[in-house]
């Protein structure tokens, strides 16, 4: 069992109180629109949640990687979108913290710590997500520059994004490139219509000949399949953690229905076949809980993303389980009503989906378990 932190349960109080006053209300418009969320983006950056867990030089809190899973999820309980939106800019900060040069440090996080900025992470091409050994987009030293010429798809943040972080092929190997935002020859080619996280921002870019100033090379050349690879491992649990703030939004939805919804002159709660649906739906959110929390709790401890990958993967696995799992149960509860869309339950479904082949998909979670068990 975790022993949270005084910090930490501030940490858990603030976000909560912010969610509920600030994103609840909203939440519901901005996905009905598909509206990116940027004035919660910049807001999330003022309050210092975005860099909870970079480093004070930059701006950020250091709190650790624990509290920024806290974050994530409760945000994800009234707002989905958002939390996924906070997730996943954790993972360029920590590419530049860790991998960065000190004039990119100095230069990038700061801005993209206090929301002012925003950057994306491409990786997945047409050709698949799951084997980036087919990578077709390439980047050729040409001078000062590298020529980048491909195509990424599903890339989250990519319109809004002021630097998309992009993997491209850099001779046999592949490289991380920190791409400016109007650069010539990069193209938002569109907005990726999706089931769920309806105001994310997930887009098709191009780049045709467009020129990226060795500078911006992030870590060493040839080293980006590693850099990639280790990112992900770190930021999966917090891609866990919005689903596991889906299941507890769905679950909160679901138990106050049934205590206020009456038939043969009681309340449904008091139905036992309720009752253990919502028994059963709680025993998940807690089990999820615990495997969601330790990775980033190890990473706390001094653990590096080489320890944490079956933790990791399990974590970010069992996110998307609970989320569709709670969601449906909690549909069942609420009877027609849920699956009006008025007792958000639909929306919450949806983006409880999309965390399936977000940053990996549940087969690649237990190929990459799987590594460790069966060695
Ligand atoms: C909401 C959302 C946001 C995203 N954001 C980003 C982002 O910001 N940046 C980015 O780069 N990408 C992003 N992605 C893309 C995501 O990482 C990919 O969708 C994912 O890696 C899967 O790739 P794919 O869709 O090409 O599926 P494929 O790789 O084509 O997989 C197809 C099927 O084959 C299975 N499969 C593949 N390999 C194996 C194997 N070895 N064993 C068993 N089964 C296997 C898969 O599990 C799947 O069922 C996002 C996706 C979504 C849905």
């Amino acid at each position: 069992m975790f022993e949270f932190t005084k910090e930490q349960e501030m940490i858990r109080a603030m976000v909560r109180e912010f969610a509920d006053t600030e994103l609840a209300p909203k939440a519901l418009e901005f996905d009905r629109k598909g509206e990116f969320p940027l004035e919660q983006v910049r807001k999330l950056g003022a309050l210092g949640i975005i860099g909870i867990a970079s480093s004070r030089e930059y701006g950020g809190s250091k709190a650790g990687h624990l509290p920024a899973v806290i974050a994530v999820e409760e945000i994800a309980r009234v707002y989905p979108s958002l939390a996924f939106i906070l997730e996943v800019e954790q993972a360029p900060l920590y590419m530049i913290e860790t991998w960065g040069t000190p004039d990119q440090k100095q230069a990038w996080l700061p801005p993209l710590i206090r929301g002012e900025r925003i950057a994306a992470v491409a990786a997945t091409e047409p050709t698949g997500g799951s084997d980036l050994s087919t990578l077709n987009t390439t980047a050729v030293a040409n001078g000062d520059d590298y020529l980048l010429n491909g195509r990424k798809v599903y890339i989250t943040n990519g319109g809004v994004g002021d630097w998309v972080l992009v993997l491209a092929r850099t001779g046999e190997r592949a490289s991380i490139l920190a791409l400016e935002k109007g650069a010539p020859g990069f193209v938002v080619s569109r907005r990726q219509e999706m089931m769920g996280f309806r105001s994310g921002d997930v887009c098709e870019l191009g780049f045709s000949n467009c020129r990226v100033p060795k500078t911006n090379l992030i870590g060493k050349e040839g080293g980006g399949q590693a850099i990639a690879m280790a990112t992900f491992t770190v930021s999966r649990a917090a891609v866990g953690a919005v689903g596991l703030g889906i299941a507890r939004g769905a679950f909160d939805i679901a138990l106050k229905y049934a205590k206020e919804r009456v038939l043969y002159g009681k309340p449904i709660a008091n139905l036992q076949a309720i009752q253990f649906m919502l028994v059963d739906m709680d025993t998940e959110i807690d089990a999820a809980r615990w495997l969601i929390y330790h990775p980033a709790a190890c990473l706390d401890r001094g653990m590096g993303p080489r320890d944490i990958g079956k933790l990791s993967a399990r974590a970010k696995y069992i996110g998307g389980e609970v989320a569709a799992s709670v969601t449906m149960k909690a549909m069942q509860i609420l009877g027609g009503y849920g699956v009006s869309p008025e007792y958000h339950l639909t929306r919450l479904l949806a983006d409880a989906v999309e965390i399936f082949p977000a940053t990996g998909t549940p087969q690649i979670m237990k190929f990459i378990q799987a590594l460790e068990i069966v060695k």
